[in-house]
């Protein structure tokens, strides 16, 4: 007996955090809201799946389970261990956080840093190491956060390998995940990343589906979700004029700016 078999389209939403404080931030998040959010994911039977397993599906086009999301951090600021690990540890949720490795310990004020963004403590290798222990999963977001589709060849393989190999060296696991600093990315740091790593992120704004490229895969930055009833949005069909409309509105003050 012939049986068909459908293959259900993937839609998977990659959650993008920066800080979790209560600066009211471009790049911030309240503490409060944070586990309102993960609450939210909770109860609405959302299920929380590491990266890997993203990329894996993508890979095998295996499936995953309905109302899959993953959960990413970048830049890897203290206030991630402070107050977004114990969250992750009460609901037993899989999260990666994206490291600038020449700047843990110290603070996010690498050359470019927008002025826009305030100035704060980045986690210590002790702290890493906690939430490495504690399940986190750790990438590479390069070594001091530079545009990489402006360095030289030589330059960006510093950048790229050697976050990675600094990362591995403390955590002791191999680094499987990068995330492109602002998005940007070059021809040879794509040919690097794609030897190098098993999958890497990045700043556009869409949900990762079946013909998304596991070198460039998109994230919803939640800064665009920071009202409640827009993250409830993430189950409707209506989620995804929303994101085009944020494109939008991203890409004209890009203009006028
Ligand atoms: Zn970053």
């Amino acid at each position: 007996v012939m049986r068909q078999v459908t293959k259900r389209a993937l839609r998977v939403p990659i959650l993008t955090y920066h800080s979790i404080d209560r600066s009211g931030s471009l790049i911030s998040t309240s503490p409060e809201k944070f586990r309102e959010q993960m609450q939210f994911l909770k109860d609405a039977d959302f299920n929380v799946i590491p990266l890997a397993d993203l990329v894996s599906s993508l890979r095998e086009v295996s499936p995953l389970p309905a109302k899959s999301v993953a959960i990413t951090f970048d830049d890897g600021l203290r206030s991630v261990y402070q107050e977004a690990f114990p969250v992750l540890q009460d609901f037993g949720f899989a999260a990666t956080v994206f490291l600038v490795a020449e700047y843990c310990g110290r603070r996010n004020d690498w050359n470019g840093q927008l002025p826009s963004i305030p100035i704060m403590d980045v986690s210590s290798w002790d702290e890493i190491q906690e939430m490495s222990r504690g399940g986190v999963e750790f990438g590479a977001h390069t070594q001091s956060h530079p545009d990489l589709a402006a360095l030289s060849h030589e330059n960006a393989v510093r950048e790229v390998l050697g976050s990675k190999a600094t990362i591995e060296d403390y955590l002791g696991r191999e680094v499987r995940f990068f995330a492109y600093p602002c998005g940007n990315r070059s021809q040879a740091v794509d040919t690097l990343v794609r030897k190098e790593f098993a999958a890497a992120c990045s700043t556009e704004l869409a949900f990762v589906n079946s013909a998304s490229d596991v070198f460039f895969l998109p994230r919803i930055d939640m800064y665009y979700f920071s009202r409640n009833q827009l993250f409830n949005r993430l189950e409707r069909p209506s989620v995804s004029q929303y994101l085009k409309f944020r494109r939008l509105l991203r890409f004209v003050r890009a203009r006028i700016s």
